[in-house]
């Protein structure tokens, strides 16, 4: 497995380019080209992306009295008329086989630069619609990484710590819209108290970065729901395991 060449697509979101995010992207892009992987990067910031939602993505509109975002995804999708800018990151979100998501996090969350990413390349129609989500979702066969660094201390984030738990922070990210897009969620990389931490240290979290992106094939992926669980209506059925336990 470890010897499979994979297509990256990293997307990375730091204002400065001297930054510790933007170190520990460069030394992703260099560990994975060293073991064979192609690596495409979004520099979100460098690229001036558009982070906002708007009629302005839509070359031809469905209903052009009324927007419905995601009505008019599916629709320009289909008919080669989305944005230029969208149509290009979707390019290489559906060529790649990981993506790995590079940012410090803003208040408990990704910057918005990036959640804007979210917003406008995650089309309706390829990415998910019908039922199709979770185990059904259109990243289905993808893996997603966060790479991410905070000012807070790990303690701050355990079960007990004053935050509480950092996947339960992000689950909106990892279960609400990776998880629900269809990827497999790798558990995240989070480099703690980057701008506090003592001398050396952080050389010893570039070291402990580099070392898990050579050995992603042994993580176990974040478990979300099947929709095999769930009726058509996406009620629990008998057969879901939390339901199975209450009998
Ligand atoms: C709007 C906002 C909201 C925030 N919300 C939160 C929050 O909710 N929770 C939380 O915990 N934190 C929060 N923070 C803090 C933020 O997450 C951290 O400040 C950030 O992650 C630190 O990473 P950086 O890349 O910006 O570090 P930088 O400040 O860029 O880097 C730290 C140091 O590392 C040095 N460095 C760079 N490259 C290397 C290298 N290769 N080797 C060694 N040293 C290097 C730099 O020179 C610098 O001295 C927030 C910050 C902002 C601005």
């Amino acid at each position: 497995m470890g010897h499979f060449n994979m297509k990256v697509l990293i997307v990375h979101a730091h204002p400065e380019p001297q930054s510790f995010t933007a170190s520990m992207k460069r030394l992703a892009m260099e560990t994975l080209q060293v073991q064979g992987h192609e690596v495409m990067l979004s520099d979100l910031y460098a690229m001036h992306w558009n982070p906002v939602a708007s009629a302005a993505d839509f070359g031809v509109r469905q209903n052009p009295d009324y927007l419905v975002y995601a009505l008019e995804q599916r629709e320009s999708v289909a008919a080669g008329q989305i944005a230029p800018d969208i149509a290009a990151e979707l390019d290489k979100l559906l060529s790649c086989d990981l993506v790995i998501f590079s940012f410090p996090l803003y208040w408990c969350s990704m910057p918005a630069i990036m959640k804007g990413w979210l917003d406008r390349v995650l089309v309706s129609g390829k990415i998910y619609g019908g039922l199709r989500f979770y185990d059904r979702g259109g990243m289905r066969g993808k893996r997603a990484l966060l790479a991410y660094t905070c000012g807070g201390r790990d303690f701050m984030f355990g079960e007990h710590g004053i935050h509480g738990e950092m996947d339960i922070m992000l689950r909106h990210v990892l279960r609400g819209t990776l998880g629900y897009a269809g990827f497999e969620v790798l558990p995240s990389f989070v480099a703690f108290h980057v701008p506090y931490v003592a001398p050396g240290e952080r050389e010893a979290i570039l070291e402990r970065y580099g070392d898990y992106l050579t050995k992603l094939e042994e993580l176990e992926p974040l478990s979300f729901p099947t929709l095999d669980d769930f009726d058509a209506e996406m009620r629990p059925l008998a057969s879901h395991p939390l339901v199975a336990e209450q009998d």
